[in-house]
């Protein structure tokens, strides 16, 4: 489903569109004509008209550091959210990602382009300068190039794959950008940087800031899962936040934290590297940054989460420090936020129909008196935004480092003001661009002398190469370790479910988990757990680490029928993204409770996970769930320790309930095992291992294309 529950993504365009849309903006991914926005190749009207009379540099890029610390790799937290969004491309082909917040994450980036359209083009003093920001958001370890999965119809397999992202590709567009705009360039990262990939997570995400040091970001957003790794290197006792300090002090950005409270002093955390927001000065222009996590980080993280420390809403935050900076000189501001917005359309900034009002970037928005800041930058969705929300440009770009954000801010001196921004577009951080189009070229499919080199802003763009320089001898070793192939291979990519089928991978990890711990009964998974899909091929360990990252195990749950009700309804309220589970059949309805009807604890108002949109449950042989019986379920250990609101469900079962099997491995490793024993063939279309026993889903979900919450005229409905 796309919107909140957001299993599918974006959009959908026959291919035979596709190559015209390519070069279009992007409206979602999707659906009708594409809106003609500026490609993502041609500099936009606005920035050519705009005078720029300052020149100089921007903040100069950090040189190189020395090594990265080689934390060898070891338990982290659970699985979070997974949202894998991304968003469609071009006006075009789907990425084969999905989802907003918990949803699922299987996608692959989206190709590339222009979003949104320039505002309502005012008439600009002559001494006009304007500062580029680009950012990154959920990059999530990605800092090597990708095959990305493109789908033009969201909900048919088919797709096609394009090169993109990759930190030394995104260095070759910064390089550009810097030229461009005269050094009035600001880059800037949206959190969620480390969690995903062998080469960040064996190492704690040292890797990925070494090279984000190098980029030369001038400031970060803590995420979610920049909590993930716990205590540092091979400790587990100790500081919960070990890891995460050793990031702040080998960044040479500083990790913006001002709603992240110590309760001990009152005030943001003071750990090394980070502060509540920066200032800095482009070409005599202060620029105020100040940034935050989710709200619901706690949610998404492992249990030591939260100690000593506690997560204010990031409205409150903005409204507190923007003042301060203003008196400090600050002209411009900007809010750089780890939390996100669910739209399916981006190419009309100021249409917000097809967005779920409920989401926090919204809710801050919302919150935020005229003038506060502006601009925002968001992540944690996966989704691309590229819209004014309450007056305010808020610009998103998916993950895995495939999309550039872009926002344009004009600032007259003379008023000493921001006159205009602009969000002419998300771009693609495409190798290839087709010939005589904007945007991504696909690598199948399509005869490569129809490709080109890419261009950004009018200039070929060519990767700017450092990886090699920076990594070390381990980080070489798990690389080589990455690519080990484990037997079993795929006739064709796998990846998010279509509308009308289950979750491929979950069918797969669910069977993983009943052949592993046959004594129980129903297999359940978070969908956002699952954070990648399975390319086409030999499988290899780095393959399935990327769908698997989180080093979280699994656990028995013993529950009496009538909590299990009540467990499945809260797993399918669309605030985590669907269930995945064998042994059961779900019919949920998306359309069914948009104001959420009940205030189902009784307190903090009627929240997400309280939205009751399961229809029916039964046993997968059609049995009703009996409210006497008792059942055993085997789970993520993420989801057993109260992960996603499990805990409001299973908080209530008597001690003893959940177990955990001993020795159990990281469910990556469970499936791994078994893939070595079982050299099976995946993807074919009767294959036992990922299509629906009897050809019927186990979840099915009726209306699909509804946006959850569209139709409560109560916005404030889902605030807690
Ligand atoms: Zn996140």
């Amino acid at each position: 489903m796309k919107k909140s529950v957001a299993l599918s993504g974006p959009a959908m365009v026959p291919f035979i569109v596709v190559l015209a849309l390519l070069s279009a903006v992007s409206c979602k991914s999707g659906n009708d004509a594409p809106a003609p926005s500026p490609a993502a190749g041609t500099p936009p009207a606005s920035s050519a008209a705009s005078a720029q009379k300052e020149a100089g540099p921007a903040p100069a890029p950090a040189t190189p550091a020395d090594g990265p610390a080689a934390a060898p790799a070891k338990g982290s937290s659970p699985d979070a959210p997974a949202p894998e969004a991304a968003a469609p491309t071009e006006g075009a082909a789907a990425p084969a990602g999905a989802g907003g917040d918990g949803a699922p994450a299987a996608a692959e980036a989206t190709a590339a382009a222009s979003t949104g359209t320039p505002s309502p083009a005012a008439e600009l003093p002559a001494d006009t300068v304007t500062l580029a920001v680009l950012e990154t958001n959920d990059v999530h370890g990605y800092i090597l190039p990708q095959k990305v999965f493109i789908r033009p119809d969201e909900k048919k397999q088919e797709g096609y794959t394009a090169e993109m992202g990759g930190a030394e590709w995104i260095a070759g567009y910064l390089k550009i950008a810097r030229e461009h705009f005269q050094g009035r360039v600001l880059l800037l990262d949206g959190g969620d940087m480390f969690q995903g990939t062998m080469i960040s997570n064996r190492f704690e995400g040292a890797t990925v800031v070494e090279a984000m040091n190098r980029l030369g970001y001038a400031a970060a957003a803590v995420g979610n899962h920049e909590f993930d790794f716990g205590p540092a290197g091979e400790d587990t006792q100790g500081d919960p936040y070990g890891a995460l300090k050793e990031r702040g002090a080998q960044a040479k950005f500083p990790l913006l934290a001002a709603n992240i409270i110590d309760r001990q002093t009152g005030n943001p955390v003071a750990w090394p590297g980070f502060a509540p927001y920066v200032l800095l000065e482009i070409n005599g222009i202060k620029v105020g940054i100040i940034g935050g996590a989710s709200r619901d980080t706690p949610t998404y993280s492992g249990p030591s989460v939260g100690a000593g420390v506690e997560f204010l809403p990031l409205d409150e935050v903005l409204i507190r420090y923007a003042p301060e900076l203003r008196k400090a000189g600050a002209r411009i501001i900007i809010g750089l936020l780890h939390a996100g917005g669910v739209c399916e359309e981006f190419d009309k900034p100021d249409d917000l129909s097809t967005c779920e009002p409920d989401e926090e970037m919204f809710q801050i928005a919302r919150a935020l008196p005229p003038g506060t800041v502006d601009l925002l930058i968001g992540g944690h969705t996966h989704r691309i935004l590229a819209h004014r929300i309450n007056g305010i440009p808020v610009i998103q770009a998916a993950a895995k480092g495939t999309l550039l954000g872009m926002a344009e801010i004009h600032y007259s001196p003379s008023l000493g003001k921001v006159v205009r921004v602009d969000i002419p577009r998300t771009v693609g951080v495409c190798h290839h661009h087709f010939k005589g189009e904007g945007d991504c070229a696909f690598l199948d499919h399509i005869p490569t002398t129809e490709h080109v080199p890419a261009t950004f802003l009018g200039q070929e763009v060519a990767p700017v190469p450092f990886l090699q320089e920076i990594f070390t001898e381990n980080q070489r070793q798990v690389l080589a370790e990455a690519q080990e192939k484990l037997g079993p291979k795929t006739i064709r990519r796998i990846d998010r479910p279509d509308e009308g089928v289950d979750h491929p991978i979950g069918l797969l990890t669910t069977r993983v988990l009943l052949d592993s711990f046959p004594d129980a009964q129903i297999a359940m998974l978070n969908e956002s757990g699952i954070r990648a899909g399975l390319p086409e091929g030999e499988l290899t360990m780095s393959d399935i680490f990327e769908v698997f990252p989180f080093d979280s195990s699994v656990a028995y749950v013993r529950m009496p029928g009538e909590l299990l009700l009540d467990l499945l309804r809260l797993a399918s309220s669309g605030a985590h993204g669907l269930p995945v589970i064998r042994g059961l059949r779900l019919v949920i309805d998306l359309a069914k409770d948009d104001c959420i009807a009940q205030d189902w604890d009784g307190q903090n108002g009627k929240e997400k996970w309280e939205r009751n949109l399961l229809v029916s449950a039964t046993l997968e042989d059609g049995t009703p769930v009996a409210t006497d019986g008792t059942y055993t379920i085997i789970m993520s250990s993420y989801l057993a320790q109260g992960g996603s609101d499990f805990k409001r469900i299973l908080s209530k079962l008597p001690e003893g309930s959940i177990t955990f099997p001993p020795d159990a491995p990281p469910l990556r490793d469970l499936v791994v095992r078994w893939l070595k024993v079982n050299p099976v063939e995946l993807g074919g279309p009767t294959d036992p291992y990922t299509t629906s026993p009897d050809g019927k889903p186990l979840v099915t979900v009726l209306n699909w294309d509804h946006v959850v919450g569209s139709s409560c005229t109560q916005p404030s409905a889902a605030t807690p």
